[in-house]
């Protein structure tokens, strides 16, 4: 996500930090590789006009830090510009849908519209039973254009355990009447309803909206945006604004090479918030779109916050608090080693994590590749040791390795690399305890 941003943001705040002062000259010529990276971004002119034009001003004399360095206030600057394009600090960070409730899902063909409709669902469920909760959630289609996405809706439904209304009817109206009349006389607490969208915007798909919309008043109308379809996604917006109008917008896809450009614009452009981005095909890849994250992901700065709850997410509280308890307590073992590499592989894959790192641009998929490989072997090999072997690794003498290895299918070599990792780790442990971060951290 952002990586052709971040990528060229990165860069030329590199660039600048390394020239110990701000010049004119310099200052002009990181605006216009700014320009230049918002412009192959798929942002519209004016608008990366408007965005230049608050940095200079702000740029020029005020709005400075007297503790950072010339290179560093300019990248605060960028910083505090692209937080407030992106919708501020005090934007709209979780998104709630009332009870009961109809959504109304809106965007055109191949946007990812049924696709969302199923992870908006999954993810009310998923925060429902994070809280012991439990909630009825219907789903329907009035997509009788595209053939099969009634189906696939169906399947969707089935495989999140929600459950799915086939209107008798398919006439798109007298369709969503019906789910809606099956929806109220079930008690159920959300509808989300999959409407028809076209490979444009056209006058027939927008007065079934429109007429949609007055008899079924909908408490939730959201907007699905291909990331991938840079400016156009703007026009596509504005057209859904002015004939039905729309609460809040998904941008899907951002996990495609689409460079950006669409969150940019259509946040600057209609001050409407984007709750969500779509990060995958799968029902669970839905993130919330935090301006003041997805800031830092842009300028390389990476987003520890959403990687932290991830794996807060993914790990049970008793696990985490054992954890906790080990390493505050010192005793930081190859079995605790083990269990922090299956966390990763809870969360996702190496590569996912490395999405959320700082400098995540320059990350190489080779060196990304070549984690995943040595923790499948750091692994086995520690599968293969005896308890004691965990527990006090210095036992291992070379004919423990030897049979070690041969159980694991690995050399000594490997055995002795995973040694002094875990020796890096147990420092690393140490001087985090040490400077009261541990705490601070597992908090
Ligand atoms: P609809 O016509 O708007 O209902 O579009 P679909 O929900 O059928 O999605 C169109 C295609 O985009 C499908 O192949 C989806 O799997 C894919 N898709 C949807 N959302 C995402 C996303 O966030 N990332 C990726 N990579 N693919 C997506």
């Amino acid at each position: 996500m952002f990586t052709f941003l971040s990528q060229k943001f990165s860069g030329v705040l590199k660039w600048l930090n390394n020239k110990g002062r701000l010049t004119e000259e310099n200052i002009n010529q990181a605006l216009s590789d700014v320009r230049t990276a918002l412009l192959e971004a798929d942002v519209p002119l004016d608008i990366v006009e408007a965005f230049l034009d608050e940095i200079k001003k702000d740029a020029i004399g005020k709005n400075v830090h007297k503790d950072l360095n010339p290179g560093q206030q300019f990248i605060k600057i960028v910083h505090d510009k692209l937080l407030e394009f992106l919708g501020g600090r005090n934007a709209l960070t979780s998104f709630s849908f009332q009870i009961p409730s109809v959504i109304m899902v809106m965007g055109l063909q191949g946007s990812g519209k049924t696709t969302t409709v199923a992870k908006l669902a999954h993810e009310v469920m998923r925060h429902a039973q994070q809280r012991g909760k439990k909630r009825h959630i219907l789903l329907g289609s009035v997509d009788f254009y595209r053939p099969a996405a009634v189906e696939q809706l169906s399947i969707l439904a089935n495989s999140i355990g929600v459950s799915f209304y086939k209107a008798p009817s398919a006439d798109p109206i007298t369709a969503a009447q019906q789910i809606y009349d099956y929806f109220k006389a079930n008690h159920f607490d959300h509808l989300f309803l999959d409407t028809a969208g076209r490979l444009h915007i056209d006058a027939e798909m927008m007065s079934e909206l429109v007429t949609i919309n007055k008899k079924l008043a909908p408490k939730h109308k959201i907007l699905v945006l291909d990331a991938m379809t840079g400016q156009e996604s703007l026009h596509v917006a504005t057209a859904f604004d002015k004939a039905v109008g729309f609460d809040v917008a998904v941008l899907s896809k951002m996990d495609s090479d689409a460079r950006g450009g669409a969150a940019f614009a259509f946040r600057y452009a209609l001050k409407k918030p984007i709750a969500w981005v779509g990060i995958g095909e799968k029902v669970e890849d839905l993130e919330s779109f935090i301006p003041e994250r997805m800031t830092t992901r842009i300028l390389g700065m990476g987003d520890m916050q959403t990687l932290l709850e991830k794996a807060t997410e993914e790990v049970s509280l008793e696990s985490q608090q054992s954890m906790t308890n080990r390493l505050m307590g010192g005793n930081f073992t190859l079995q605790d080693f083990y269990e922090q590499m299956g966390l990763i592989d809870k969360i996702g894959s190496f590569q996912k994590i490395s999405r959320y790192l700082p400098g995540a641009q320059d990350i190489q998929p080779e060196m990304i590749e070549k984690g995943q490989h040595e923790m499948k072997k750091f692994k086995a090999i520690i599968s293969s040791m005896t308890k004691k072997e965990k527990l006090v690794p210095s036992v291992l003498d070379v004919s423990r390795k030897k049979r070690i290895a041969q159980g694991a299918g690995v050399t000594v070599q490997d055995i002795n690399q995973l040694l002094q990792r875990f020796e890096q780790s147990k420092q690393f442990v140490k001087m985090f305890k040490k400077t009261g971060m541990l705490r601070r951290f597992l908090k």
